[in-house]
């Protein structure tokens, strides 16, 4: 039967903790998974480096080898993979239809774990000196400033691990953070103030980007809050570390979202469609750790079974 003929039980976006752990439940399950890994292929861990708190791990383990696990524990329960990213989604009925391009999948039932994406400055020429100079991304990128100088911009968990990364390479990381306290947990802090290669900046945004397309960046202009003046300040790349947005425009007008477009989810992760669940980051905007993603992927393939079963003959 030619693949746009068939409807599968279930369909799976992302290949993150949420994505992979509802295809190991999925599949285990006999719900036949379909995944759709979309445009990051392991998610956000892949561009971390250790992650130390996922459980059962006592000496911490690599972002990447823990999704690269968890890929194997899915294909081996017989989840099959599709590379791709979903270009088009229409929920308004079943069988749910998704295009990636022209190509139209079917599905009884859907889980979305699209995860969430790095939010930007929205500085003019950032995505211009985005890869040449201007990164989200410390573990891909921080090999290239050894011996540099370099801004990060945030002050949660995620800015703290980037600037205390980036120690391993550059000669002096700045941090500049538009309050005058830190959100990042008590340890990182702890860690990051110890550093001697750290230093920060207080009450300080980022208001433009010093650089051009073939030399790359050489600073950023400061200004710090409550002042009217700017100072231009030299550094050879600008680390964005201000949080995540979640991955939803496809669903817009589709699914209940809330005001920054989470997926809204009630009894678990049912989303506002019946037979249409959500887990992880792209429906929680509070936790947003590799251990909840899981859990939360978890519930939505048992969820999802539930579903087939009182659903189907
Ligand atoms: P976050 O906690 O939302 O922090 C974002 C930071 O960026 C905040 O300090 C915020 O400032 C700042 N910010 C936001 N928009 C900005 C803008 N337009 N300009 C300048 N600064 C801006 O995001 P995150 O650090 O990515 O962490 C996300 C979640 O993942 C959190 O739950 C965190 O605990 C978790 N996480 C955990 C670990 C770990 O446990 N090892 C590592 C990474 C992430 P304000 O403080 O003023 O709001």
């Amino acid at each position: 039967m030619p693949e746009t003929a068939s409807i599968h039980d279930t369909i799976i976006l992302g290949s993150g903790p949420a994505g992979l752990t509802a295809a190991i439940y999925a599949a285990r399950s006999s719900c036949c998974p379909l995944l759709i890994a979309g445009g990051q292929p392991g998610g956000q861990l892949t561009t971390t480096t250790k992650v130390d708190n996922f459980p059962g791990f006592a000496e911490g383990v690599d972002g990447p080898e823990l999704m690269q696990q968890m890929e194997a524990q899915a294909r081996r329960f017989g989840t099959r993979f599709v590379d791709g990213v979903v270009t088009r989604a229409e929920l308004s009925e079943t069988p749910f239809k998704l295009w990636i391009d022209d190509r139209l999948l079917r599905c009884r039932t859907l889980i979305i774990a699209t995860g969430a994406s790095p939010r930007m400055l929205n500085l003019p020429n950032e995505w211009e000196l985005y890869g040449r100079g201007v990164s989200v991304c410390a573990t891909c990128d921080g090999f290239f400033y050894r011996d540099k100088q370099v801004v990060v911009v945030g002050g949660g968990d995620t800015a703290m691990e980037e600037a205390s990364f980036l120690t391993r390479f550059a000669s002096k990381v700045t941090v500049v953070h538009r309050r005058d306290s830190l959100r990042a947990s008590a340890a990182l802090e702890q860690r990051v103030r110890e550093n001697e290669k750290i230093e920060f900046r207080w009450k300080t945004v980022v208001t433009a980007i010093l650089g051009d397309s073939q030399q790359g960046v050489h600073g950023v202009r400061l200004r710090h809050l409550g002042s009217t003046t700017e100072e231009e300040f030299r550094c050879d790349g600008l680390f964005v570390a201000i949080g995540h947005s979640p991955n939803t425009d496809l669903f817009k007008n589709q699914l209940e979202m809330d005001k920054d477009g989470y997926l809204v989810t009630h009894n678990g992760t049912e989303t506002s469609l019946p037979g249409i669940f959500a887990a992880g980051d792209v429906q929680d905007p509070h936790f947003r750790q590799a251990i909840t993603a899981a859990g939360t992927g978890c519930m939505a393939a048992l969820q999802a079974e539930r579903y087939l079963e009182s659903h189907t003959g």
